[in-house]
């Protein structure tokens, strides 16, 4: 009897063991699946299109001598973008120049890929390129997750870099000039993108936003989770706003609210291009630095919880 009981132990444990690896794959394709979910692709303005999955934004800047593409998403996303790029009558192998916002896997995960399929060269930050090129380790924000990024969480394949750039310095393909507002604090190389579009008879200065949000375990006080975080997010806010932007974009949909502008678009009934939203985009950066001085002033009451 007693050895009967342990094998109806066993066969319990062994039953457990296979519905959590089945759950937690159907899980994990739920969630590949919703990362390759392809937005648009469509216009937003002249020579700028849409080419991201939902939620995560990538950009096609098209020109007579070759393209511009800024931000590779999740590694899963790069067939989806080839695949837009593709739709909108334009070749991912006419792309020559890559770009990215910063190095986190949900922006930088397909650009080795896209890197791959198009020959392009990949343009990335200073302070941001080594952890690209080690496919996010290295990270200073996410140190405390070590143990899960040796699990492969927030990891993404590795990608040479061409060339690091420094804040200010421009890109440029035949007619096409982005410049590069090193806009840090996310990560130490956090890029917004700055450049003009030509949309029939006017020029219109579109202006992307790497990302100015705080991680949960990122520290602005001694210790910083890096030397001169703190500096870096009030310097970003400054630069963001001293640009006179005319398209809100940013490395994530909800930011400029991305689908509540292509339904306003797709049923305008005014003359109003929901995507030009000087607005919008001052709103945004005021909402983040409100939230950057809150988080601040708790820690620095309270420092020691907050650190990492
Ligand atoms: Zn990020």
């Amino acid at each position: 009897m007693p050895r009967f009981r342990i094998r109806r132990r066993w066969i319990w444990i062994g039953l457990t063991l296979l519905l959590f690896t089945v759950l937690f794959n159907v899980w994990q394709s739920a969630i590949k699946k919703n990362r390759q979910k392809p937005v648009g692709p469509f216009q937003i303005a002249g020579n700028l299109y849409y080419v991201g999955t939902a939620n995560v934004t990538s950009f096609l800047l098209t020109g007579p001598e070759g393209h511009v593409l800024i931000d590779g998403s999740y590694p899963e996303a790069a067939p989806t973008i080839i695949e837009s790029i593709s739709k909108l009558g334009y070749n991912i192998s006419d792309v020559r120049i890559l770009l990215n916002s910063h190095a986190h896997a949900d922006h930088a995960g397909g650009l080795a890929e896209l890197k791959a399929a198009s020959g392009a060269e990949l343009w990335i930050s200073r302070a941001d390129s080594d952890v690209i090129e080690a496919g996010g380790r290295g990270d200073p924000a996410l140190a405390p997750l070590k143990f899960l990024q040796w699990l492969g969480v927030g990891t993404f394949p590795p990608a040479k870099v061409d060339r690091r750039f420094a804040d200010g310095d421009t890109v440029r393909v035949g007619p096409i000039e982005l410049t590069a507002h090193v806009t840090a604090g996310h990560t130490p190389g956090c890029t917004s993108w700055s450049f003009p579009v030509w949309d029939g008879e006017r020029e219109l200065l579109a202006v992307s936003i790497g990302s100015l949000t705080i991680l949960p375990f990122m520290s602005l006080v001694e210790p910083e989770t890096y030397p001169g975080i703190r500096q870096d997010f009030e310097s970003s806010f400054r630069t963001l706003r001293s640009l006179p932007a005319d398209l809100f974009l940013a490395s994530h949909g909800n930011w400029f609210n991305l689908n509540r502008k292509m339904r306003e678009r797709a049923h305008a009934a005014k003359p109003v291009d929901p995507f030009v939203d000087p607005k919008g985009y001052l709103d945004f950066i005021a909402e983040a630095e409100r939230r950057f001085r809150e988080t601040l002033a708790e820690q620095v009451t309270k420092p020691a919880s907050s650190s990492p």
